[in-house]
């Protein structure tokens, strides 16, 4: 699966929502095939929406799924139910995770693992908080989330790495598009030389992604693709970033 270009609508929605987004997505869209792109809405929404959107075809994925495939878990949800329900990749590790529901590596690991023994294509989340990056760890922090993350995995054989500092998300700020690219070159670097056994099918950038920067954004060659939290809120304007995407990476 080629994913690059992901929706994460957080806790967004609703089913006026989801199908005013679609007629709006439709009207701008222009390209000939739906392959790169993923919607995660709400997970209540993803069999919704997993149907309705068989046509245009876009992936339906989660924001998240448990550490564990069953159990007393009162208000997960598991890998195998997004699977269930039509999805087709899971997000894992977002920051908004790490921070509000104190995901660790371990768990993180655990998730990864499940969501790859379901068919899930797992989306691994990193990025350095803004105190890091000011005190220059940004490439130390990142090395070790890939590295700690990956080697508490013991069956995820292929994934993708999203790269979102936790300081650019929803703030409107960002790091230069030619810093992202080499931290996605160091990122493939470490997983292509430490994890040979993983396959890294693609580090897309998140955080304030928007139709204005997209473009200096897709330019980059490091840079696949990218996670996109506000402005994929807007059907129109995801749209109109896809058509940059495909008509920057040749799609
Ligand atoms: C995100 O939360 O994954 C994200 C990238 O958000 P935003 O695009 O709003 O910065």
């Amino acid at each position: 699966m080629s994913l690059k270009l992901l929706a994460n609508w957080k806790l967004h929605g609703s089913k006026s929502f989801y199908q005013n987004w679609f007629a709006a997505f439709n009207q701008s869209y222009q390209g000939s095939h739906h392959d790169s792109l993923g919607i995660a809405p709400p997970a209540i929404y993803i069999s919704d929406i997993a149907r309705y959107s068989s046509n245009p075809g876009i992936a339906i994925g989660s924001q998240n799924i448990d550490q564990f495939s069953s159990g007393a878990r009162t208000g997960e949800i598991a890998s195998s139910m997004v699977k269930d329900a039509g999805g087709l990749f899971s997000i894992t590790g977002h920051s908004e995770r790490r921070m509000f529901f104190n995901e660790l590596d371990g768990d993180i690991a655990a998730k990864l693992d499940l969501a790859s023994s379901t068919s899930l294509l797992p989306i691994l989340c990193v990025g350095e908080s803004r105190e890091e990056r000011d005190q220059n760890k940004t490439e130390k922090v990142l090395e070790m989330q890939v590295s700690n993350v990956l080697r508490a995995c013991s069956t995820l054989h292929s994934l993708t790495i999203a790269y979102e500092p936790v300081w650019a998300i929803g703030t409107g700020v960002m790091p230069e598009p030619e810093e992202i690219n080499s931290i996605h070159e160091m990122i493939k670097d470490v997983v292509q030389s430490r994890f040979s056994n993983i396959h890294l099918h693609a580090v897309i950038y998140g955080g304030s992604v928007n139709l204005e920067n997209s473009q200096s954004i897709f330019k980059e060659k490091e840079i696949d693709g990218a996670l996109i939290g506000g402005a994929s809120l807007n059907g129109g304007e995801f749209a109109s970033i896809a058509n940059i995407f495909n008509d920057l990476k040749g799609l």
